[in-house]
């Protein structure tokens, strides 16, 4: 099932009314681009950047962006008292996280300076976003990949405001990457993990049966959709749809027959293995 979904999802969700969509759910924000401030030494800035281009070249330096919820917020002459505001208003957690820990450093002047030092280091640490590589960003971003084809949800999910806010309030060290990341990189991931899988399951069985129909977006594109059935070695009725083809020919016998052939040799399948009404 899970084939059936994401490769539905790869073929008819960019076709689906994602630009009808975009205008409504307000992708400007989403497509704000924040970059650090230069030479600041207050820890608030941490939850804060300005806004830059596509380039990422400085927009205004008299506006701060919340990296938590992507409002704008005054900063005037570099003045960080509004950013306080924001944060002890809008995200009271974080506005205490921030109090505790700066005001852990010692008492002591002789420490002050380097004892300091180290909690605002990894006050940092734990704000800055995770690193691309690393296994954790890895990990939440397949949860995502996942939910997308699972739930059979358009990608452009991802830059809904109300889904990329709910992300940041489950851990806002986690930066979404892009929709078309998701569209050319996750997905196929893993479309092709499943694949793989399925492949090995179909090559262990010796018959099946399969099913198919042509059916049609709401955008009316046409796809043929082909589904196998087959009892497995507990003697479970297993049902995979292994592709919903786009098939922008005319529907022909022959053309439908070379879609099916097709179909099958993309998924090593050979057509006498299949269970025929006699
Ligand atoms: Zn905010």
């Amino acid at each position: 099932m899970a084939i059936l979904r994401s490769s539905r999802l790869l073929l008819a969700a960019p076709l689906s009314n994602c630009s009808a969509n975009l205008a409504g759910y307000g992708c400007k924000s989403s497509s704000v681009r924040i970059i650090p401030r230069a030479n600041t030494v207050s820890p608030v800035w941490t939850y804060f950047g300005l806004e830059a281009d596509g380039q990422g070249k400085l927009i205004s330096k008299e506006i701060a962006i919340c990296r938590l919820c992507n409002s704008r917020t005054s900063t005037k002459g570099g003045s960080t008292s509004n950013l306080f505001s924001h944060l002890k208003n809008h995200h009271p957690k974080d506005d205490a996280y921030l109090k505790s820990a700066s005001s852990k450093p010692a008492k002591s002047s002789h420490q002050s300076s380097s004892s300091s030092q180290p909690t605002l280091v990894s006050v940092v640490d734990k704000l800055k976003p995770y690193n691309r590589d690393g296994k954790k960003w890895q990990d939440l971003t397949d949860s995502v990949t996942f939910c997308l084809c699972k739930d059979m949800l358009p990608i452009y999910t991802v830059e809904k405001p109300g889904f990329q806010r709910m992300l940041k309030s489950f851990d806002s060290q986690y930066q979404l990457p892009s929709r078309k990341y998701f569209s050319e990189t996750a997905i196929p991931k893993l479309y092709n993990q499943e694949k793989e899988r399925v492949v090995a399951e179909l090559s262990l069985i010796k018959n099946s049966a399969a099913t198919t129909d042509m059916w049609s977006s709401e955008t009316g594109q046409p796809f043929l959709s082909y589904t196998v059935h087959f009892i497995d070695n507990e003697w479970k009725l297993r049902t995979h749809c292994l592709q919903a083809l786009y098939l922008p020919v005319d529907h022909t016998a022959s053309n439908i027959a070379d879609a099916l052939l097709s179909t099958l040799e993309n998924w090593s399948l050979n057509s006498s293995y299949q269970v025929r009404k006699s």
